[in-house]
């Protein structure tokens, strides 16, 4: 399959994909299906069953069955992570394909979409040796009649709800986790990205995974996504998505109250002062806001710069910026690709207007690309931004960014904190106590200092304040998807009640 991404062909006609529950693709038979055109070329790709709410509640029961017999979360977990490890085996094998499609339905470069399945193996690995460590915790100072354990227990049925901008990323940061802890799982794709979710099916049936460990329903976010959230007799729902729809997901999970993991949006500041690598920095903010054209819930689209070296700066980013190649996605030498969806295209060309209206000052970018075909914005800097225009306040979700000065760390400091958001920032100096001030006083839940957009599945995902609930990746992320028991175990008699 690497020779496909080696032709950077185009499907002759759009891939025809099913559904997947109980361990066997479900053929769309009379049902709808969304087409999906590839934003960076404009031709059909790939087509997706419109599942209905009678499909979801198939998968939810094939889910349940396999959780509750214990085919997976009763299993030692030596055989959960040989499953993992096969899986990442698998994923490293067919990571050109998987890439592929990736570029093919998102429109990002085909170069970065192949990092990122090679990322994904590394989650499964990861999440394998997580499987064998998890463990509660025993109390031996009760006394002599006493003893007590805690106990982690998988959580149970899972309902996993992801978007369109890393549609396998975010699928393989929540997956092997999940799987790891011992939960089954329903996904409900982007309807615009679904086609690697269920090519995940194909490789963990491979990879051994019992039958409805992993089924994956597909459709739109007002009727599947919907109905996983309000469905009793899923145990938890992690969604990542915007603040907007995470919400609503609150109100619908309301009504049953099962637990929410939510990953939602930010409006990250890159705090650079004037005593930085500002060459490095440059080319460090010019990645945060460029990266998957910016359609990146941590990318860094405040830039808060110390006035001394403010348009010095704002000349280095938009240096960096002119010389980034955008183009054809399916070119390996592409770092920037397409807008994913024609919604989000408008929506980042509304800003760029509004920026203007607003009075900022256009750096450089400023509109649409135009390649002959497919949908494509330049990386835009807009200067002289206030913190109360909507371009510093709002989540964008493109590849525009507002550059706004700063004189003082506490005037730094508090420009970060001013946002409903708060997901990542990113702090370039060479002092190390403001680069310390700085991450203990920003209120973030991922923080790069003097680099930006890191990770791994080591550390942990997620956000503060509307950013988010609960974490995902890392030891914390299989803990997220576990209940804890506490049991009190009486040794000998017991001090009689009634006498
Ligand atoms: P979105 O909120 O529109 O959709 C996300 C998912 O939710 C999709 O699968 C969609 O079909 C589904 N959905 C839509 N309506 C629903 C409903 N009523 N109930 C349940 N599910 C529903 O987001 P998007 O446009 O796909 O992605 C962009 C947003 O995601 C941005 O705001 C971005 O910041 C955020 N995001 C956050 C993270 C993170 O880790 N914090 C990661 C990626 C993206």
């Amino acid at each position: 399959m690497d020779q496909v991404v080696a032709r950077q062909s185009l499907p002759d006609t759009p891939r025809i994909f099913g559904f997947f529950v109980d361990g066997k693709r479900m053929e769309a038979g009379e049902r709808a299906y969304f087409e999906r055109r590839s934003p960076g070329h404009d031709v059909p790709v790939t087509r997706i069953p419109k599942c209905t709410r009678e499909d979801l509640d198939l998968a939810v029961k094939a889910a349940r069955r396999a959780f509750e017999d214990g085919r997976w979360s009763r299993i030692p977990a030596v055989e959960r992570a040989d499953v993992l490890l096969r899986a990442a085996q698998i994923l490293r094998s067919r990571a050109g394909e998987l890439a592929y499609w990736e570029t093919l339905e998102n429109g990002k470069p085909i170069s970065q979409a192949r990092a990122e399945v090679d990322g994904c193996a590394g989650m499964f690995e990861y999440a394998a040796g997580l499987a064998r460590t998890l463990h509660g915790d025993a109390f031996n100072n009760l006394g002599d009649g006493m003893f007590g354990l805690v106990t982690r227990e998988p959580i149970g049925v899972v309902g996993l709800i992801t978007p369109w901008n890393f549609p396998f990323l975010i699928l393989c940061e929540r997956v092997p986790y999940i799987l790891a802890a011992g939960c089954t799982i329903v996904a409900k794709p982007s309807e615009v990205t679904s086609a690697t979710t269920l090519m995940l099916a194909e490789i963990l049936s491979e990879a051994g995974l019992p039958d409805g460990c992993y089924n994956v329903v597909t459709g739109s976010g007002s009727v599947i996504g919907q109905a996983m959230t309000e469905h009793l007799d899923i145990d938890m729902v992690s969604f990542t998505g915007s603040t907007a729809v995470g919400r609503r997901c609150v109100e619908a999970a309301g009504g049953n109250f099962k637990k929410l993991g939510l990953e939602l949006g930010g409006k990250n500041p890159q705090i650079v002062f004037a005593d930085a690598d500002l060459e490095d920095a440059a080319d460090g903010v010019a990645f945060g806001i460029g990266f998957n054209t910016g359609q990146c819930c941590v990318s860094g689209s405040r830039l808060i710069v110390e006035r001394s070296v403010a348009s010095e700066f704002e000349k280095l980013v938009a240096a960096k910026l002119a010389k980034v190649r955008i183009g054809d996605p399916l070119d390996p030498a592409t770092q920037i690709g397409a807008i994913t969806t024609t919604a989000q295209n408008r929506t980042i060309l509304d800003y760029i207007a509004k920026g203007r209206e607003e009075g900022a000052r256009l750096v450089c970018g400023g509109g649409a690309l135009d390649f002959g075909r497919g949908q494509y914005i330049a990386p835009t800097l807009f200067a002289d931004v206030t913190g109360a225009m909507a371009i510093a306040r709002e989540e964008i979700f493109g590849p525009v960014l507002a550059v706004m000065p700063f004189d003082s760390e506490a005037e730094a400091i508090a420009m970060a904190n001013d946002t409903v958001y708060g997901l990542a920032a990113s702090v370039w100096t060479k002092n190390i106590d403001k680069a310390l001030n700085v991450t203990r006083r920003v209120r973030a839940g991922r923080f790069w200092v003097n680099t930006t957009l890191a990770g791994g599945p080591e550390l942990p995902l997620g956000g503060f304040k509307q950013s988010g609930w609960g974490r995902e990746a890392g030891s914390y992320g299989i803990e997220e998807y576990t209940q804890i028991k506490s049991v009190h175990i009486e040794i000998g008699k017991r001090e009689p009640w009634v006498r």
